[in-house]
This record gives structure tokens, sequence and C-alpha cells, in this order.
């Protein structure tokens, strides 16, 4: 067992608090933390919440907390103390001050873009509106047409410029290429912000990217906001979502994250010229890439579920009692045009498919509407679903958690309503289209 732990070196200020409920007020949440830490209380917060959960813990997880506050301990014992973190903030060495601007690595695979690669140009342009600096694009891809119609599209949403390496080595995604490709644009163009979607290409991209231009990096961001110094502060869930802590990379450059798909809202497409194009040469022979593609075999399941993008979602929890009784649940999904969800242990039971489980370790969804049938609401299921528009909840238990963030509280036996309902929406909407249906 370790003694001494020292502290990720891009990350040096943690401010932990409690779970603020609605990820869109995480920002006020941050605010008010701030305000009432004075931003002093970092240590004292972490402490308090610790023992308030050790009150729930079982024995095991207790001796491995009581074992994390040891090693944390010693780990303030054997770094410099930082009073605060405008304290910390003076060590920023001097070559990393030229570093300006927020960057968005626009991820496409196959002449596909991400569509999260929009969602994060959107929060992009926030940050970097508050900055007062430029926002830029990153588009990485083989030549060709769809890598330009990338970095074009890239200015119908906010780049004031986009920054192109094309080269055909780069045509399937590959760590090695990628990664140089990336780093050696931000050792040469150094922006102060990248973020990328955590998505399975892009986590495996920002986590090298991050090592190899030795920075901090916080991964599944849920709120990105710039502090009164100008630094990211990167809000995520810790603790099992029971805690949300902010993070920030005060002494290296750049700050980077990594958000989720459906995190942040979809910004409007405008349709502009493009601006400025940046060409950066990528310098790289297939002989020096030591990975090979042999063939492309599409996930099997891939294309079953478009949960995180779907207008209407209808979803179940334990609630409905056995496996047997989700069809319920299916059967008002393909009436309605709408995908089918679930909560965690539904997976866990082996009731439904992983690919379905929405939340905090499952998908965030966005819909226009969701219904969640015998779901309680516990923390990690609404932060996947808090961005819904409207939140139809059907529970036994008028006191359910969930019934604090639906929209439309329904206390009823989950398997009466969802037949009735199914037979309701079909007599009156069997006519229209799904179109129709979703607006
Ligand atoms: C690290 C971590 C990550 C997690 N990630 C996720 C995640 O991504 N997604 C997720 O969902 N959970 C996640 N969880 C689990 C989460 O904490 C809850 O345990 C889970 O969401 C509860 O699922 P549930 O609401 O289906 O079940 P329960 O909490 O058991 O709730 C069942 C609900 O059904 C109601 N009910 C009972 N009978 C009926 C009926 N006949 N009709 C209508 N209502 C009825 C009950 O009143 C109750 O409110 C995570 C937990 C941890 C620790």
């Amino acid at each position: 067992m370790p003694t001494a732990v020292e502290p990720y070196r891009g990350t040096r200020t943690m401010v932990m608090r409690p779970f603020v409920p609605s990820v869109r007020s995480a920002k006020a949440g941050a605010e008010r933390a701030r305000r009432a830490t004075g931003q002093v209380l970092i240590r004292p917060i972490f402490d308090r919440q610790l023992t308030l959960l050790e009150s729930d813990l079982a024995p095991k997880a207790r001796g491995f907390l009581g074992e994390f506050k040891r090693m944390t301990k010693v780990s303030k014992a054997v770094a410099p103390a930082t009073s605060s973190r405008a304290a910390a903030k003076r060590e920023l060495p001097e070559h990393f001050k030229a570093y300006k601007h927020v960057w968005v690595f626009v991820e496409q695979e196959r002449g596909q873009v991400h569509p999260v690669s929009w969602e994060l140009m959107g929060a992009g342009r926030r940050l970097a509106d508050k900055l007062k600096v430029d926002l830029a694009a990153v588009v990485i891809g083989p030549e060709g047409e769809a890598t330009r119609d990338a970095a074009l599209e890239s200015f119908c949403y906010g780049a004031d410029l986009t920054y192109l390496v094309t080269d055909n080595v780069l045509l399937e995604y590959r760590n090695e290429a990628y990664t140089k490709a990336l780093s050696e644009l931000v050792n040469k163009y150094k922006p102060e912000i990248l973020l990328l979607g955590a998505t399975t290409l892009g986590r495996d991209l920002a986590g090298s990217v991050a090592t190899t231009l030795l920075t901090g990096l916080t991964a599944d961001c849920t709120a990105l906001d710039v502090d009164a110094d100008g630094s990211l502060a990167a809000t995520r869930p810790t603790f099992g979502g029971s805690l949300l802590c902010t993070i920030y990379t005060l002494n290296y450059r750049p700050q980077m994250a990594t958000v989720r798909p459906r995190v942040m809202p979809m910004p409007d497409r405008v349709v502009r010229d493009a601006a400025r194009i940046i060409i950066h040469p990528l310098n790289l022979v297939e002989d020096d890439i030591v990975t090979k593609v042999l063939s492309f075999i599409p996930d099997r399941d891939s294309e079953i579920s478009n949960l995180a993008y779907a207008d209407i979602v209808v979803a179940g929890g334990l609630g409905l009692g056995s496996q047997e009784n989700f069809h319920l649940v299916r059967q008002l999904a393909v009436l309605l045009g709408a995908e089918y969800g679930c909560s965690r242990p539904l997976v866990q039971r082996g009731w439904v498919t992983s690919d379905r489980q929405i939340g905090q370790t499952g998908k965030t969804i966005r819909p226009k509407l969701y219904i969640a049938a015998g779901i309680s609401g516990a923390i990690q299921h609404r932060v996947g679903v808090e961005g819904a528009d409207l939140i139809v909840a059907i529970n036994t238990d008028k006191n359910a958690p969930i019934f604090d963030f639906a929209h439309i509280a329904i206390v009823k036996d989950a398997m009466q309503l969802l037949p009735a309902l199914t037979a309701a929406f079909r007599a009156r909407l069997l006519p229209l289209s799904r179109a129709q249906i979703a607006s």
C-alpha cells in the first residue's frame, strides 16, 4: 500500500461540494461554493464530505476511505502548501502565458462528424466570449471532401478559425497519428483550453494528448466555465455521483476537458462563409506508425440504440417488477417512434442490454419527451435525463425523488398505466407521422 501520493501534476486544485441538483445550475452552484469557501476551504470541505459519506458506507468502503484520507493527508504534507488558488496560480511559468484561445477537436470518423463536436463548439463559444479570445476548431482526417466539409461546417457552428491537418495516414483513427497531429498543433499554436468529446475516440485521444503535453485533463465534465481569474472551471461528478467537484488546471497549459455527448445543448447552425483555415502538415509516413488497421468491423449493436439523440425516450426501472413487464415500455416506445431505455439495476440483472442504460454511467439524453416508469430518480439517473424538455414520471410512491424534477408526476401503478397510455396514444396518434408526434 503506498504511503504517499504525489498530486497529479496538471490538476492542482479541487473544490468539492454536495451535488447541486440541476446540471444547468452547476455554474451558480460553483459560484455559491466559491463565495462560501472564499476559495480556501478546499480541505475542510473535503474532510466534511468524506465524513458525511462515511456514515452511509459499508465497513469495507469505510476502510478504503480511511486509507484514502490517510494517503491524501501524507500528500498534503509532502506537497508545497498553497493556501488558495490565487497563490497556486502565480506558479504558471512564463512560457505558458503565450497560450491563448479556445479549441474544440472536431471528431470525424468515416466521413461523419460526431454531433458532440458541435455541442462543444457551443460550449467553446461561451468560454471564448468570456475570455474575449477566438474559438478555433481542429479538424484532423484523411485528404478529401469529407474532411474539408467538416472544416467548413465548423464555421457554421461558430468557429473563428479552423486548424486543418489532412493526410491519408489519418484515414482510420489511430492513436499514434492523431496524438502527433493534435500535440504538434498545440505546441505550435498554443491554445489555453482544449475540449474533446468524451466518446470512445475522444477519450482515447484526450488521454494520450494530455500525457504527451504533460498537462491536466478533466474527463466527463458536466459543466464548463471560466472563473474570475480566467481559469477553466471544469465540473464533474465524483464519489459515485453524490458530489460535484470543480477542477482547475492552474499550472499547465492547455487546460483540457472532455464532455459526454448530449451534456451540452446543440447550438443553432448558422450558415456562414469559411473564415480562416490554417493548414498544418503532419510529416508522418505509414512506416512510422506501429498500429495497422487490417479491416473495419462495425459494432453489431452500434446502430441499435440511438438513445442519446432520440426525440422521445420511454424508460423503465425496477418498479416494473420483472423482465417480462419491460415489454410494456417497449410497446409504448414503438408506438411513439421512440427509443427505450432503463435504469442501471435492469442492466445489472440482465433484463435490458447495457447500451440502453440512462444516467451517469450510461447515456445522457436530451429528448423533447422523457417518460420514466417505475424509476425512483436516483441522482445517478437524474444527471442523465435533466436535459429533457418534458419529463413525465410514473411512480406509485408520491415521495419518489423523481417527482422533484419531473414536469408531470403521475402517482399510479406503471403496470396499469403503461398499457392504458399505449392504448390512448394508439387511438390518437396512429394517423400521424413520427415527426408530427415528436413535435
Ligand atoms: C457509481 C454509480 C453509478 C450509477 N449509475 C447509474 C446510471 O447510470 N443510471 C441509473 O439509472 N442508475 C445508476 N446508479 C444506480 C442508482 O443509484 C439507483 O440505484 C438506480 O437508478 C435505481 O434504479 P430504479 O429507480 O430502477 O430502482 P429503485 O430505486 O428501486 O426504484 C424503483 C421505483 O419504482 C417505484 N415503483 C415500485 N412499484 C411500482 C409500480 N408498480 N409502478 C410504478 N412505480 C413503482 C418505487 O416507488 C421506486 O421509486 C448508479 C449508482 C452508482 C453507485
